[in-house]
């Protein structure tokens, strides 16, 4: 078997060209150029509670940086560099090539760059470390929507959730929906460009990893603003649109979780640029309610009544 260097040597090191020093020392080396700030965010995915113990090795290399690529791009930072600490039960080498694949794919087609990390025996648990550049004092945080801005939500949500139901056996997807679905959930796309772009433009800006209302009530909360959110214009796949009403969908769009779509707020003046930005990064951007005064999400039907919201985002020790 691979010990922890073998597979450090084989797996995990690369000829890094931005980084003045990668994986090989006691520490990484980077430059911060002038005039840029560094984002940085972590996130742990551990096996049981986030994915399945048996669950594909190179969708989980993807997705364990991705979740992390989409906080830099809900920070409106540029990723460029990562750190994966890996806890592995056995050095299982196809487990770990497999799952490198996927880690790096992604890395390579976002420009970041494998810096550093950790190797060790233990229960399955993958933390990465991302860091992203960003012009100084300009980072996207949850905390500037602002009175009459738009609340803007990219691509469709629920689809992952959906997903996560059939595995449940609580509803039955087939076929190319049930796909569709599976891909969304095991490999969601960072959406790292929409975010690098929204800088100019939006007001606050969260990712949606717990689930719409959650997050969004975050957005609220920091920025000490209340949320009106039309639950009809909430985008969904056109297959979704008409089972909407249904309990289990309603609370699959609304808080299902694990979209990691950009959620962010505008000024109205701004819709245009929007458009533009939607236009630009090929990627759909839809309106659902606006910020007012107050505290709390309100979402409503078509009819202006209350919607029943279902059950809270996840929370762990819950
Ligand atoms: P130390 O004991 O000094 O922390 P390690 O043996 O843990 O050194 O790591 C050796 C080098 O390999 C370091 O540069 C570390 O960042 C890197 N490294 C270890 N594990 C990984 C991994 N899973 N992915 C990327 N780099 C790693
Ligand atoms: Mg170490």
């Amino acid at each position: 078997v691979a010990t922890e260097f073998e597979l450090i040597a084989r797996y995990f090191t690369r000829p890094v060209s931005r980084a003045v020093l990668g994986v090989g020392d006691d520490a990484a080396i980077i430059e911060v150029p002038n005039g840029r700030q560094l984002a940085v965010t972590t996130d742990t995915l551990v096996a049981g509670t986030h994915f399945f113990h048996d669950a594909e090795p190179e969708p989980l290399g993807h997705k364990s940086l991705a979740v992390n690529l989409s906080d830099l791009a809900a920070m409106g930072a540029q990723p460029r560099y990562a750190l994966l600490a890996l806890t592995l039960p056995a050095s299982d080498e196809r487990w770990v090539a497999q799952f490198a694949d996927g880690f790096l794919r992604l890395a390579d087609g976002c420009d970041v760059e494998l810096i550093g990390g950790d190797t060790s025996q233990g229960p399955l648990s993958i933390t990465v470390t991302v860091l992203g550049e960003l012009p100084k004092g300009r980072a996207l945080t949850r905390a500037g929507a602002r009175p009459g801005d738009d609340v803007w939500v990219s691509g469709v949500l629920g689809e992952a959730a959906l997903a996560v139901r059939h595995l449940k056996g609580e509803l039955r997807l087939k076929g190319p929906d049930l796909d569709h679905c599976l891909r969304r959930l095991h490999q969601p796309t960072p959406r790292v460009k929409l975010g690098e772009r929204l800088l100019d433009v939006a007001t606050a800006a969260i990712d949606i990893s717990d689930g719409l209302v959650a997050d969004l009530a975050h957005i609220c909360e920091r920025s000490g603003m209340s949320a009106e959110v039309e639950f009809e214009r909430v985008p969904c796949h056109p297959k979704v649109m008409p089972l909407k009403g249904l309990p289990a969908v309603r609370d699959a769009v609304l808080a299902g979780g694990d979209d990691y779509e950009l959620l962010f707020t505008a000024p109205t003046a701004r819709r245009r640029d929007v458009a533009e930005i939607s236009a630009a990064t090929s990627v759909g951007i839809t309106s659902i309610g606006r910020i007012v005064a107050g505290t709390g999400v309100r979402v409503t039907d078509g009819l202006g009544r209350k919607v029943e919201l279902p059950s809270k985002g996840y929370e762990h020790f819950r």
